[in-house]
This record gives structure tokens, C-alpha cells and sequence, in this order.
């Protein structure tokens, strides 16, 4: 008889979940015969589905049903509050992940922010959109100084959907927030910041905006704002005129342009849209202010034109990127793991039994679902291999000996579940749905594994 396969999954994200659920479905082998043990570092499953995905967007967020399945399929076991690397904070090297499984697929996201490179990034008030993101998703980790929601006017750089989610939050209601799973410090704060003003500033035309026409269709139909587009913005050259025909990009100029002749409605608080401007500097007021009081806007079709913002808020959503992993291949340059076909490569040398997926894989880009397309790939390729791989590993039971040895609190699906049931009696002590835990002590708590 054939050894069993067992793979260990890095991250518990959609692409990591996928794995397990293509894994468990389309290997052909039954339970006993496949084990797919998941370690995420955070003590909660479903990665940027829980801390990305806004808020406000329950539909999407109910893709967590299904990847529930996923970890309650036997054969999938979940290692939640374990974290994968080496050095402080780790418990587990991808090194010994490699002696006890037959493989390990690397599933652990792009947590990083890109930066915009601009002189005055890093004065305070310049807050990467990925931090604002996570601080009213209640991420454990989030570090967001919530003075800055004191400013008048915020710019969001960019714009792709992540931009738009972050406005959109900025002027969404507390009635609203509150039908939200967001924690109520958050509320709270977005309840009574004084942003009146919120910007989205794009370095090219409407033509080639990467938010959706269904999410700027939303935003147009919020009631906490007046969304303001100007008809200049959506005069287009002979070449952007050939970019406007494609299908998606001529259903969204139609959406702008139908915004752009609407009447502002005097609503307390506006989204203005700011076409072909770029940020060229965050600039403070004086020489030694550390604030960010303008951002210094240069229109890139008329570089002769400049103009200041006064702003108390700037949030960059231009982008993610993946972290390094000890002991595994990374290009900095892309920010993501270099694979060959989902086979970890170190140069020219695949590195056997040792695989890509998701963000990590090929990048911050696609929905949800295209992670499920990028799994069948990984897992394709590890099947391929699966007849070697199947018994080199010691044995899962070795790096549970592990865990144990160093005292690691882990997270298992049931104490997941007991977290769960803590989130949901939270939302009824204070008269709401199911209200998120936003501290780890607090998580580890409701698991029954703190101390
Ligand atoms: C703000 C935002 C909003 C989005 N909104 C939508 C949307 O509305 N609709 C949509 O379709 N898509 C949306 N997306 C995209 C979607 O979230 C991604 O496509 C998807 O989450 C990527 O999956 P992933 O598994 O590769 O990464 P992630 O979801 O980031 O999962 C990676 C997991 O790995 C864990 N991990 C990382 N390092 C380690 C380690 N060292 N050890 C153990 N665990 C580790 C992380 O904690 C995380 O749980 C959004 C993305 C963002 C950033």
C-alpha cells in the first residue's frame, strides 16, 4: 500500500483553504490516506476574508461558510496562534515543516504595503491604507493612532477597490457601522470623526481606474456622502478614448459620467474623485513639523500645474506585498515567492516537496475566487509530484510534540468555534449581530488557552 500524503499549509487564507478543499476532493485518496494540517499565525481562520473584505460587505464575507467546511472535512486539521518563520514571535521553522510533512505549500498572503516613494511618507497623518484596514476589521496587529481622524479633509491614493472600500468607511453611518461585525471602539471613532472631505486621487483617467463598476456604483448610492466627479475628468484624448471601448472600463466611464452630472446633494460629507494627480510630496507646515498638512498634487497630463491639498489625512492604497519567509526563496523586487509552476525554486533548483499559492504566489491581485484557480495549479503540481514526495516527511505527531515542548497556545478548530460563541454574545450584550474580538489576549482567552 501506497504511504499516505501529508502536506502542511502555511496561512488559512482562501488560498491556503483551497488547497485543503481541492486537496481533500480531487487527490482520490480517502481520509487516513491524506492529511492537511493548516498553521496560521493568528489565532482566527480566513485571513484577509476576515480582515481585509470590508466590513460592510457581508455578501462576500459569507464565502466564510464554505471555507468553514473546509476545516471541519476530516483529514483537515486547523493550527490557528501558530506562526511559521524563525526568531522571535515564531514557533515553527518552514524547515521543520519540511522534515515532518511530505509537502508544504506556502499560503501566507501579502501583509505588507507598498510605498509610494514620495518625500514626507513617513510624517505622521500618512497612514498606509492596509493599517486603517486593519485596525476596523479588528486585526489583532492593528496599529492605527485614531487622532488623525481629527482632519478635516483625508486623500485616499489610488484607485482600486481597496481605495474605495477605505472611503467608503470613512462616511459610511454609525446605523450602518453598527449592522457591521466591526468592534465597537471603532464605532465609535468613525461615529465621531471629523472628516468631511475625502478625496481619491488617480495618477491616470478614468479609463484606466481599477475599482469595479459594481463597487463605484455602491459608493455612488451611499447616503452618508455626496460623490463628486468632475466633468473635466471624463474629457478623453484619442488614446484614452481606445482604453474607454473595453466592455468594463465603458460600463464605469458611464457610471462616472451619470455621477458627474448629478447635483451635489449637501450632504455633511463628500467623496471627490481626482483624476491624472499625482502626489508629489506630503509636505508639514513648517521645517520641523512632523504632520502632514498639504499633499502636493501634480497633474500628469499638465505637469506645469501644481496644487496643494490642505489634508490631516492620507491614506495610500496603492498596493500589497508578501513577507519574506526564513529558509525560503523570495524576490524582493515582486515581493512574492519565485515558483515554477507552483514549485518553489532557489535559482534554477525547484526545492522538492516545497510549493506556492495565493498572493504569495503571484501577487496582491484577482478576487477571492481567483485563488481557488490558483490552487488547483499548486495542487496539480503537488499531486503530480505526490509519488515521491508520500512518506518522506517523519510524521505530523513530531512537530505536535513540537508545539507542545515550546508551550505554543494553539488554536484548534473547536477553540476557534468557542471564540466564535464569544463574538456572538458580545453582539447581543450590546444589542448588535456578531461583534469581532479585536485583541489576541482576548481571543486566546475565549479559546480557553490563554495562561
Ligand atoms: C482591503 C482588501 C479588501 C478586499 N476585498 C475583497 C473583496 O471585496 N472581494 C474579493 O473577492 N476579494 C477581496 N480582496 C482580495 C482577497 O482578500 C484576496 O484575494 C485573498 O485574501 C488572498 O488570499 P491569500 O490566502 O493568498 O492571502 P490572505 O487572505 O492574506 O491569507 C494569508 C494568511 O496567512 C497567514 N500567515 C501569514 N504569514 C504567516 C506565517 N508566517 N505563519 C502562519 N500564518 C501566516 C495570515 O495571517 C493570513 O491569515 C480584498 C483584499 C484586501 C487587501
Amino acid at each position: 500500500m501506497a504511504a499516505p500524503l501529508r502536506v502542511a499549509v502555511v496561512g488559512s487564507g482562501p488560498a491556503g483553504a483551497f488547497c485543503a478543499q481541492i486537496l481533500t476532493e480531487e487527490s482520490g485518496r480517502d481520509v487516513g490516506d491524506l492529511a492537511v494540517d493548516v498553521f496560521e499565525r493568528l489565532p482566527t481562520p480566513f485571513g484577509l476574508v476576515r480582515y481585509g473584505v470590508a466590513p460592510d460587505h457581508q455578501k462576500i464575507k459569507s464565502i466564510v461558510a464554505s471555507l468553514t467546511e473546509v476545516f471541519e472535512t476530516p483529514g483537515v486539521r486547523f493550527f490557528g496562534n501558530v506562526t511559521i518563520g524563525s526568531g522571535a514571535g515564531c514557533d515553527l521553522t518552514v524547515d521543520e515543516l519540511r522534515a515532518h510533512y511530505d509537502a508544504v505549500v506556502l499560503a501566507s498572503g501579502a501583509p505588507l504595503e507598498r510605498r509610494l516613494g514620495v518625500p514626507g511618507e513617513d510624517r505622521a497623518g500618512v497612514v498606509a491604507a492596509r493599517d486603517f484596514v486593519s485596525w476596523y476589521s479588528g486585526h489583532p496587529d492593528a496599529a492605527f493612532d485614531t487622532s488623525v481622524l481629527a482632519a478635516e479633509r483625508a486623500v485616499v491614493v489610488g484607485v482600486g477597490n481597496v481605495a474605495l472600500d477605505v472611503a467608503r468607511m470613512l462616511v459610511r453611518t454609525p446605523d450602518e457601522l453598527r449592522r457591521t461585525d466591526v468592534p465597537e471602539h471603532v464605532v465609535e471613532a468613525l461615529a465621531g470623526h471629523r472628516v468631511r472631505e475625502v478625496c481619491v486621487v488617480g495618477r491616470r483617467g478614468p479609463e484606466h481606474a481599477k475599482f469595479t463598476n459594481k463597487e463605484f456604483l455602491e459608493l455612488a448610492a451611499i447616503d452618508g456622502a455626496d460623490v463628486v466627479v468632475s466633468p473635466d475628468d471624463l474629457v478623453l484624448s484619442e488614446q484614452a478614448r481606445a482604453v474607454a471601448a473595453r466592455p468594463a472600463a465603458a460600463r464605469l466611464l458611464a457610471s462616472l459620467q451619470k455621477v458627474a452630472e448629478r447635483e451635489p446633494q449637501g450632504r455633511a460629507r463628500s467623496i471627490r474623485f481626482l483624476f491624472h494627480r499625482t502626489p508629489v510630496e506630503f509636505a508639514g507646515r513648517t521645517d520641523i513639523d512632523t504632520a502632514v498638512r498639504a499633499v502636493r498634487l501634480a497633474h500628469t497630463q499638465r505637469p506645469e500645474i501644481v496644487e496643494d491639498l490642505p489634508v490631516g489625512l492620507v491614506l495610500p492604497a496603492v498596493g500589497y506585498r508578501g513577507r519574506a519567509l526564513a529558509g525560503v526563496p523570495f524576490d524582493n523586487t515582486s515581493g512574492t515567492i519565485p515558483h515554477r509552476d507552483a514549485r518553489v525554486v532557489d535559482g534554477e533548483r525547484v526545492l522538492p516537496g516545497l510549493y506556492a499559492v495565493g498572493w504569495v504566489k503571484r501577487g496582491p491581485s484577482g478576487v477571492i475566487g481567483t485563488n481557488r484557480l490558483c490552487a488547483s495549479e499548486t495542487v496539480e503540481a503537488l499531486l503530480a509530484d505526490a509519488a515521491d514526495l508520500a512518506g518522506s516527511g517523519a510524521g505530523p505527531e513530531g512537530i505536535e510534540a513540537l508545539l507542545r515542548a515550546r508551550g505554543v497556545p494553539v488554536v484548534d478548530w473547536s477553540r476557534w468555534q468557542a471564540i466564535e460563541a464569544a463574538e456572538t454574545a458580545l453582539g447581543e450584550r450590546t444589542g448588535r449581530g456578531r461583534v469581532k474580538l479585536h485583541e489576541r489576549d482576548a481571543m486566546l482567552l475565549a479559546a480557553g488557552v490563554a495562561g
